[in-house]
């Protein structure tokens, strides 16, 4: 995303495509607009930076357009995937099945057939899963390749998200992976590897060290007894990118820096394990917008509102309802007045009835118009597919990769 230089620099560009003309593109507003040379640098700045051999996954979840699922097929080495529909988006991407994982703590009965069927990764995440597994392994004449999802037995501080560590539903207790790796000689499954998930939305590099360290460790401790080495350490990405005022991007070469040591010694240790990072919005994050117009202006109490044609229907994330505890807002700017200079605090707002559709409280902005552009940055990662799109019943947002 830059300013157009040539027209109008007063006019942010996404993919080098100028808002009003993305606007026609798409037709109407609202719209999501991801920038594929964004995406692109994103991973070359990976590929450049991590030691080599660092097998790059996506996250699916994150952003889930078959369009953007399409253009990282070739870019990163696997998918990582939640349910079937994402699992036949992977596959339809050309993605090798046996390069896809499939996590979860609820895999139905009928996903699991499809994985299996497909050759794709299991992740187990219970003793259940396991026998389900071997069951369904028996019944379609499929030896299935499976991984342990672990819950790690260390806590990591400063993440946004927990997801590892204490009493989860997601993986297997670290301390429960001896007696069901006990269980699984005894099923006819594959063991491909170990998934270590310790959490999401890291930016302080000296946590993401220190929790690949112990997931490095763990693996190493949980690989002791096996008879023979893995194929994979899935050690999770936890990768954050910035979001709110005064945050500050993730030191990504003090991450790569550290990995080096580590590594050399899961290296010694598994001899031929492939390591894994699974990264979502640190790879698309960045590289989406959101769109909407002002459609009306008033004044209440005192304050200026711009209500707008999008909202929470689309965005629940910049909405502040998707998982925060504090709201706060969003990188935002009014698209066709980037170089004005700020004359007024406005709260910006959706167009649902329902006070929690709020995009931005209380931001200085230029002198904003009806049918002004209003953009929330960051809004790759989490957005659409995060949000209630049938809340109330408004058109979808328009989805595009430039
Ligand atoms: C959601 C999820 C990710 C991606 O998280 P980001 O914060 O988008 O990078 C990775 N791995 C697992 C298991 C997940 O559930």
């Amino acid at each position: 995303m830059s300013a157009a230089s040539s027209e109008n620099n007063d006019v942010l560009s996404v993919g080098g495509i100028d808002l009003t003309r993305l606007a026609g593109r798409a037709g109407r507003t609202p719209f999501f607009a991801y920038d594929r040379t964004a995406i692109d640098d994103r991973v070359r700045s990976l590929r450049n930076t991590l030691p080599a051999g660092v097998g790059l996954h996506y996250s699916i979840k994150a952003n889930p357009m078959p369009a953007v699922v399409h253009h990282l097929a070739t870019q990163v080495d696997g998918f990582d995937v939640t349910s079937a529909t994402e699992m036949a988006l992977a596959l339809n991407a050309g993605m090798p099945a046996g390069r896809v994982g499939f996590a979860g703590p609820g895999k139905g009965h009928d996903e699991m057939r499809r994985a299996i069927a497909s050759g794709i990764n299991i992740h187990l995440e219970s003793l259940a899963q396991l026998h389900l597994v071997t069951a369904l392994g028996w019944e379609l004449g499929v030896q299935p390749s499976i991984a342990l999802r672990v819950n790690p037995d260390f806590h990591v501080g400063h993440s946004g998200m927990r997801m590892g560590g204490g009493a989860t539903p997601f993986g297997v207790d670290a301390s429960q992976v001896p007696e069901l790796l006990r269980e699984l000689k005894a099923c006819e499954v594959a063991l491909a590897g170990f998934h270590v998930f310790w959490g999401s939305q890291c930016l302080h590099a000296r946590t993401v060290i220190d929790a690949q360290r112990r997931s490095a460790d763990l693996v190493m401790r949980l690989a002791d007894g096996l008879a023979t080495v893995p194929r994979y350490a899935n050690l999770g990405g936890g990768f954050g990118i910035p979001y709110f005022a005064g945050e500050m991007p993730l030191d990504l070469a003090a991450v790569a820096g550290a990995m080096h040591g580590w590594l050399q010694q899961l290296r010694e240790r598994l001899p031929g394990i492939d390591v894994v990072l699974e990264l979502g919005r640190y790879l698309v994050g960045e590289a989406g917008v959101y769109v909407c117009r002002v459609i009306d202006r008033k004044v209440s109490g005192g304050r200026t509102f711009l209500v707008t044609d999008g909202g929470l229907h689309h965005h629940l994330a910049a909405s502040g309802n998707f998982g925060q505890v504090l709201r706060r807002n969003f990188p935002i700017v009014i698209g066709n007045r980037l170089h004005d200079v700020p004359a007024e605090r406005c709260h910006i707002v959706g167009c649902l009835c329902t006070p929690l559709d709020r995009l931005a409280d209380d931001v200085p902005l230029p002198d904003t118009h009806i049918g002004d552009f209003v953009v929330i940055l960051q809004s790759g990662a989490y957005g659409r597919s995060a949000s209630p799109t049938d809340f109330l019943g408004h058109p979808d947002a328009i989805e595009m990769l430039v």
